[in-house]
């Protein structure tokens, strides 16, 4: 795998509301999407620097896993993601370096991009992501 570049950053927030403004009037970036996961039980918010994207994310429901890291950290950065060409053959080629996964296979995520997960046991601690257009 050879990742092109930091796809994004995924940030935790109990509200979206109350997290957009420090983006919007401290840093000046502009908030140009706003779509929720269902996959996820989360409701995104996507701001871009460079090539780069952050991407806020509010939990939609008690049980989903950004509500569980909120309840434990009090939210904060929650994962990073690299942009590969394909998310399927990045997983095999983690996998087949002794990389623990958290998703075998591709699934939807947001801004209709592929997303697999590796586990941050493998990762220095850092949920690692990998996000590609197949
Ligand atoms: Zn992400």
């Amino acid at each position: 795998m050879k990742p092109t570049h930091i796809e994004h950053i995924g940030i935790a927030v109990a509200s979206l509301n109350d997290a957009i403004p420090f983006y919007e009037k401290v840093l000046g970036l502009e908030c140009y999407a706003i779509e929720e996961v269902a996959d996820q039980k989360v409701k995104t918010a996507f701001f871009k620097v460079g090539q780069t994207k952050i991407e806020l994310l509010e939990p939609t429901s008690p049980d989903s896993t950004i509500a569980k890291f909120i309840e434990k950290n009090g939210g904060g950065m929650h994962h990073m993601a690299f942009a590969v060409e394909d998310v399927q053959t990045a997983l095999n080629d983690a996998a087949a370096a002794g990389c623990q996964l958290i998703d075998k296979a591709p699934r939807g995520g947001a801004e209709g991009l592929r997303i697999g997960f590796l586990h941050p046991k493998s990762t220095c601690r850092v949920l690692t992501e990998l996000c590609g257009k197949k």
